[in-house]
């Protein structure tokens, strides 16, 4: 039986159940939840496990924590919260945007071998092990540092056939850079989803990188300014009428926890954010499925959005 890496060893595909794709248990920056835990606020530990036993009630078996390093990974806190609720984590290797002041000239094959001990081995002295590999590009295309990690993060998938997902501007159609640079380094694009996806309405952009293969991550929900919820919602029915029901990967790009920021004004973030999608992890199930369902999107289809997807993607 083939299997996947989550934070408590390995796991059979066929047991991965409903899976959101794309989501952030905490985003802090590197070191915080070790070093300065009080910037989380009050028991962030408790709120986590709070919104995960939530998730797995309402039918959320597996979530892919996209936190790298650089967004503030936890390992160990990932497989605590993750015993203590019954859901499957699947944490990631690779890197997000910006590289670190001291990282500049740190080489494509110094960074490979640190993602593949992070597959093989496990992460940050642990034998937790990575069940995917991120990389990253924003709406200024792909920079010289993102290149480099991106080639890291290809070459890390072509020996240990983990796969990979990009953070993207969809708007900018910065996918198309990015998919490039992969298939130089022979990446097969039906290993790749490419995030953010929902952010654009573009058809013919969608298309073209389902065309080429990729999965797409339809993981921002509610999601801010570039598209509005029923957009997101409009454009994933487009993609399911066009046939591709199986290569769409939901989400919602929700952290749970992050940083808070005191300002004069009082603890604003998470009142923000929650404003914003009082749901959380739910927000899908409560909110975009029924929108399908009025838009005529049969309960056979959508039993298929978040199971067969996402098994077929750590599967092939
Ligand atoms: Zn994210």
């Amino acid at each position: 039986m083939p299997t996947v890496n989550s934070v408590l060893g390995p796991l059979d595909i066929e047991d991965l159940g409903f899976t959101l794709m794309h989501e952030h248990i905490i985003t802090a920056s590197a070191g915080v939840t070790q070093n300065y835990p009080e910037l989380l606020g009050a028991n962030f530990m408790d709120r986590i496990v709070h919104g995960l036993t939530n998730a797995k009630k309402g039918g959320i078996d597996t979530i892919v924590d996209a936190t790298t390093l650089d967004l503030g990974r936890d390992v160990t806190v990932l497989a605590n919260v993750s015993r203590q609720t019954g859901i499957n984590i699947i944490a990631c290797t690779g890197w997000w945007c910006e590289a670190p002041f001291f990282f500049t000239n740190v080489s494509c094959e110094q960074l490979t071998k640190l993602f593949i001990r992070e597959i093989m081995k496990g992460i940050a002295g642990t034998d937790i092990k990575a069940g995917i590999i991120k990389a990253a590009s924003d709406a200024p295309g792909v920079t010289e540092w993102q290149e480099t990690i991106l080639r890291a993060a290809a070459r890390a998938h072509l020996q240990t056939d983990v796969p990979i997902m990009l953070h993207s501007y969809s708007p900018g159609r910065i996918g198309e850079q990015q998919l490039a640079i992969l298939k130089e380094e022979g990446v097969d694009p039906q290993r790749v989803k490419m995030d953010h996806s929902n952010d654009s309405t573009d058809m013919e952009y969608l298309t073209w990188l389902l065309e080429q293969g990729c999965y797409l991550g339809m993981d921002r929900y509610p999601g801010r300014g570039d598209a509005s919820p029923i957009d997101r919602t409009k454009i994933l029915k487009a993609l399911i009428d066009a046939g591709y029901t199986d290569r769409l990967l939901l989400s919602h790009d929700y952290p749970l926890v992050q940083i808070i920021e005191e300002s004069p004004a009082g603890t604003r973030p998470r009142k923000e954010r929650e404003g914003l999608n009082p749901h959380g992890y739910m927000y899908i199930k409560k909110i975009v499925f029924p929108s399908l369902q009025e838009m005529g999107v049969p309960d056979s289809i959508l039993s298929r959005l978040c199971t067969v997807g996402p098994r077929n993607f750590f599967n092939s």
